[in-house]
Parts: structure tokens; sequence; C-alpha cells
């Protein structure tokens, strides 16, 4: 599949629902469905940052004629603006087959988590959603490694207590990965749709390059779904953090026991490999957890920034829970005295919220001297 066309969407969607029983078996009687796009920040569809409108429009056609739902509501709550703002950027307007509603308010978790995420407010919206559909879009991420189908739950998090849970699981993406494996666990999709028909690589989630990658894929289990993009991409499930979380709890399928349906995953295989927007974190070199932040440590991922493309408009340095980011002085004219000064030696926890934000593409991630010396993780994966 190479475009977005809303007849092509239909019928793609169409099949690749019906081996799974149909959309009638996901709707039922409820009279609402909630679509969970991944909406990071206002950015026009050839961006590739967002889900893509005609795959909204699409699945919201084809829950409209199921027997149920006579309403459906997309929603989300972005890093940068609001679902209303991002929907606008993607072209979506006032007469869609859906409502696009923003999220303010959250619901603090209660029960058996409580204890282990005290104070973390998840929306009421997306956790209490009688059918929920992530429709996840498919890109590189520089902390995460991909972002897909668990991640795009993370999204249910309030705007920003976001970096703030970047900042109190701290430099161990491992934490972090259990953080959003627990949220996606609680709000848990009854269906996961992956928009990869153009995905991004390179400097993902937000200023990556968008490529094609062809493809349309769906499941009920989140963890399968994401396991089966990165066969296609090459990438080791165990590099990726949140499904090495899964792995170890037993929510990830045997990658054998995955039964793919359609065309073989060779057909949508990268030519040449897709790029990665940080080093692989080489896990699946048999390391055992506890070495991993030891790795990361000599690897020593930051944040750098493109002097030549910063516009200083401070988005960084406002995502930055760590407040390692210091702007500068408006006086200053010149040099490095222009854009933001990261304190990587005793603040940066690596979380690369600002790079996620950044709407210049101006941070990147940087490996330090050991890896790079040694070819640790290659970009390319
Ligand atoms: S968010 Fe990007 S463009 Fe804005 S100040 Fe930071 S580095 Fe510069
Ligand atoms: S500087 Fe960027 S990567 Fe470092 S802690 Fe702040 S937001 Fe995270």
């Amino acid at each position: 599949m190479t475009s977005y066309n809303s007849r092509a969407v239909d019928s793609a969607l169409a099949e690749l629902i019906a081996p799974l029983g149909g959309i009638d078996g996901f709707v039922g009687s409820a009279a609402e469905v909630v679509l969970k796009p991944n909406f990071l920040s206002p950015a026009t569809p050839d961006r590739a940052t967002c889900t893509h409108p005609e795959i909204l429009r699409g699945v919201a056609r084809l829950v409209r004629s199921s027997t149920g739902a006579s309403r459906v509501i997309a929603t989300d709550s972005p890093g940068v603006g609001t679902a209303k703002r991002c929907a606008k950027k993607l072209g979506l307007g006032e007469n869609e087959p859906f409502a696009v509603e923003n999220i303010d308010d959250g619901v603090e978790v209660s029960g058996d988590q409580a204890e282990k995420f005290h104070h973390l407010m998840l929306s009421q919206v997306l956790r209490d959603a009688q059918v929920l559909i992530n429709l996840p879009k498919a890109k590189t991420h520089a902390q995460m490694v991909i972002t897909a189908a668990v991640k795009n739950t993370f999204g249910a998090v309030i705007g920003y207590e976001k970096a703030q849970w970047h900042f109190r699981t701290g430099r161990d993406p491992l934490a972090f990965a259990r953080l959003i494996v627990q949220i996606h666990e609680l709000v848990k999709p009854k269906l996961n749709i992956l928009d990869a028909v153009i995905g991004m690589e390179g400097n993902g989630p937000g200023s990556g390059t968008p490529r094609p990658a062809g493809f349309l894929a769906a499941s009920t289990n989140a963890y399968a779904l994401d396991a089966v993009l990165c066969q296609i991409w090459g990438i080791h499930p165990q590099n990726v953090f949140t499904l090495a979380v899964a792995q170890e709890l037993g929510l990830l399928p045997p990658l054998q026991q995955i039964e793919i349906v359609g065309a073989p995953i060779e057909t949508f295989k990268p030519h040449p490999p897709w790029e990665l927007a940080r080093p692989m974190p080489l896990r699946n070199m048999g390391t055992p957890n506890w070495m991993i932040p030891l790795l990361d440590r000599v690897m020593s991922l930051r944040p750098q920034i493109q002097k030549e493309k910063c516009n200083t408009c401070g988005q960084c340095a406002k995502s930055c829970a760590a407040q390692a980011i210091t702007m500068p002085d408006a006086s200053s004219k010149t040099g490095d005295d222009k854009v933001p000064l990261i304190d990587t030696k005793t603040k940066c926890i690596s979380c690369f919220c600002c790079q996620e934000v950044c709407p210049e593409g101006a941070i990147t991630v940087r490996a330090g001297l050991a890896a790079r010396l040694f070819g640790l993780g290659r970009t390319r994966n």
C-alpha cells in the first residue's frame, strides 16, 4: 500500500480487520468508540509525525458501518499543543465521521497500581473507554528505539505530566519502559491498527524523515504488533525496551507463535535498512538487565543542538523536567551563545523530551566518544 487514497484505505482496513473477526466484534453494542491516534504535535500529514488523517477517517467510517457506535471520538494528549490543534494542522475539519476532543482532566490511578505510580494521572476518556482503538504511527524514537502500538498509549498521561514521568524514572530506559507497559495495561486498547503506509526514520519521533513503509497492520495484542514491526525493520525485539519489559512480564508471545496473516513480512523489508534515531542498545547479545544502564552510560547518549537549525523558540527548555537547558541571554549575538546550553554533565538524564518537541528538528542524539570509537550500536540497523 503506497498511498492514503480514501478508497484504498477503506478496502485495506476492511481486509485487515476481517481475519480478526470484523469490526462488529470490537464495537459490539457500545454507544461510543474512542480512537487514540498519535498526535505528537501539530504537524502537516506530509511530515509523518502524526497518524495520517485518512486512517482516522477510514477507521471512523468502518466503526460507523457496524451495528453499534453512534458516536466516534478521537482524542490524545500531545506533548505540544492540543488534540484539536493537531487535528486542524492535519487538515481535519468540521464534517468528519468523528469528533475531536481535547484532554483536559486526568483521573488518578487507583487500585493495585496506586502504590507503584503515586499520583499518576491518566486521561479518564482513554482509561474508561468502553471501546478504545489505538491508531499508532510507525516511527523511530530517540529513547525507546521505536514508537508504535505500545508507546502510543503513553499519550494517556496528561500532556504536562509526561516530562515529569520521564524525570521520575531517571536515566534508566528500562524503568521508563516499565511505566509505559503498565500504562498500556491500564488503558488496554481493544484493537491496534498501525499506520505504516508512510513511517518515519532517522531523528524520530518528531523530526525524522518520512519514508514509505508500505503497509497497515492490526492486532489485538500491541506487543505482538510491535514485534512484527521490529521483524520488518530488522530490529531484535530485545533492543526495544518496551518489548524487553513485555517479554519479562509474559505479555509478549514467543515470535514463532505470532500468526501473521497477509503478505509475507519479507515483502516489506526496507532496503536500505530503516535508519534509527539512536545507536542500537545491544540487548540482544544476552546483556543482563543490570548492565543496561551501565552500557547506556558507556554509550553516553546525549542531546546535541544543531546551531544552524535552532530558532531559539525555547520549547526544549520548557519540556525539560530536569531543568538542564538554559536559554541564551537576549543580548547574545554570536556563535554558541545564541543557542540553548544543555548541562549534559550534571543535569541531563537523556530522556530526549527536548528532541521530541523541537519544532525545527535542531536536536539530535549524539553517542559518547567510546561508543563512536568502538562503533557500538550503529544507527542504521
Ligand atoms: S526547541 Fe529547538 S529550535 Fe527551539 S530553542 Fe530548542 S533547540 Fe532551538
Ligand atoms: S536536556 Fe533534553 S534529554 Fe536532557 S534531561 Fe532535558 S529534556 Fe531530557
